[in-house]
């Protein structure tokens, strides 16, 4: 398969754009190779410049559960375009959306829009620190919260109270307030908290890790945090950015059947445009400016268009949930793919739910980053490089998820385990 336009193009970017791409993960930097370029996409598909086709189980990273370029959103859009892009005022649909969100969501009874992950968690955590007046806030190993300051922090060495900095530029004294443990292991939050907790502002956590690799939370972790933030009065946060609308309408929050004080929303919550939320109890989103001290703001908070996309995402998903028969359709991927690689004898390991999973060359239980990082790196770069050979696009990392969307009908399913048995046989 040959990417001429592509290997141009990303020359052509690289003397413009640091290293060619908006994003990091973007390059391929885990996996080596060409990044296609991509010209198109429409429902399961993505077309790159040099006009290859590929089944897209990236979805964008995961906004897309309706697939590329679903109609009615795109209408949604169009409609929404033509009557001004942005105003800088409220505007009714905002409304709507809101009311959509919280009638989903148990814990959200307030909430704001914003335009990234990023910014919603940045947020949360200044809202978090605002109402329990502490500054620290602990995360998990492996955990992605996005870029900002306070979540670019690695566990320190030792008793690892005090993180540092995972990237040049942020602050050290920032990054010791930070404090990191590992995924699922509760007797660490247990006797973190037991010790620390009465400086913890908040626990933010992915309920389901989905950027360590999908990492299923063990029975009891997150009702081991819920039990320990409840226990001294600091907060707990559950960024449902990848979970929220993707594991049910209610994310993992109603999956589980825990309550947290914050919820962190976007990818689904935008449906393709850009728009994230951060919400949660009444009394706590009330500290917000205006109606409280804590400021945040944002030019286009609520953009028209995003807004239009994402209530025409949620709406289509509640009118017609999909979960029952992605679940079926993720399922059987799964196990096609499983089963392939039993068959030629490679050590896998896949974590899944629902319409999220990651395929990890490892053997054993993959329960937390720790475990994540034994895998056979070199292995999923192979896999990778044969499975976009043979028109299926994997995310461009071992360490990611990748989704399913109702665009890939059984059919597609098919489609996919045919190519990836050629695949899989040059291995
Ligand atoms: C993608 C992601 C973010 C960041 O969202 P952006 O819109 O990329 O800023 C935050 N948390 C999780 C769990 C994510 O997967």
């Amino acid at each position: 398969m040959k990417h001429t336009l592509s290997r141009r193009f990303l020359s052509r970017a690289q003397r413009s754009i640091p290293g060619g791409v908006n994003s990091p993960v973007r390059a391929f930097r885990a996996v080596g190779g060409t990044p296609p370029f991509v010209a198109q996409g429409k429902g399961a598909i993505v077309t790159d410049v040099d006009g290859h086709r590929y089944i897209d189980y990236l979805g964008s990273w995961g906004p897309l559960i309706l697939g590329h370029a679903h109609p009615v959103v795109v209408r949604a859009v169009c409609d929404a375009a033509r009557r001004g892009t942005t105003f800088g005022a409220a505007t009714e649909r905002e409304i709507d959306l809101a009311e959509m969100i919280r009638t989903c969501m148990p814990g959200i009874e307030r909430v704001r829009l914003v335009s990234s992950g990023t910014e919603a968690l940045m947020t949360a955590a200044r809202l978090a620190r605002a109402w329990t007046r502490r500054d620290r806030i602990i995360k998990f190993t492996g955990a992605y919260h996005g870029h900002a300051d306070s979540f670019l922090v690695a566990a320190g060495s030792g008793a690892a109270t005090f993180g540092h900095p995972s990237s040049p530029g942020v602050p050290r004294a920032l990054a010791e307030l930070t404090s990191v443990l590992p995924y699922n292991d509760i007797g660490a939050v247990r006797r973190f908290m037991s010790k620390h907790g009465r400086s913890v502002a908040a626990i933010f956590v992915e309920p389901i890790a989905a950027n360590a690799g999908v990492l299923i939370p063990r029975p009891g972790f997150l009702q081991t945090l819920r039990d320990v933030t409840r226990r001294s009065n600091s907060l707990l946060v559950f960024d449902e950015v990848v979970t929220g609308f993707r594991v049910g309408m209610g994310g993992a929050q109603k999956l589980y059947g825990i309550k947290p004080d914050l919820t962190c929303l976007g990818k689904i919550v935008g449906g393709g445009l850009p728009l994230a939320a951060v919400g949660g109890r009444r009394d706590i989103l009330g500290m917000l400016s205006p109606q409280g001290p804590v400021y945040q703001a944002g030019t286009l908070s609520g953009n028209p268009l995003a807004v239009a996309a994402g209530l025409a995402t949620l709406r289509l998903l509640r009118d017609k949930p999909p979960y029952a028969i992605l679940e079926k359709l993720s399922a059987r991927l799964a196990s096609g793919l499983s089963d392939l690689l039993t068959a030629r004898c490679v050590s896998h390991r896949i974590n899944r739910v629902g319409s999220m999973m990651t395929i990890f060359f490892a053997e054993g239980l993959i329960e937390s980053y720790e475990d994540a990082k034994l895998c056979d790196t070199q292995q999923f770069a192979k896999f990778h490089g044969a499975l976009i050979c043979h028109g299926i696009y994997l995310p461009p990392a071992q360490f990611e998820a990748f989704f399913v969307s109702v665009a890939h009908t059984s059919g597609v399913i098919r489609d996919t385990l045919r190519r990836a048995k050629k695949a899989i046989n040059i291995l």
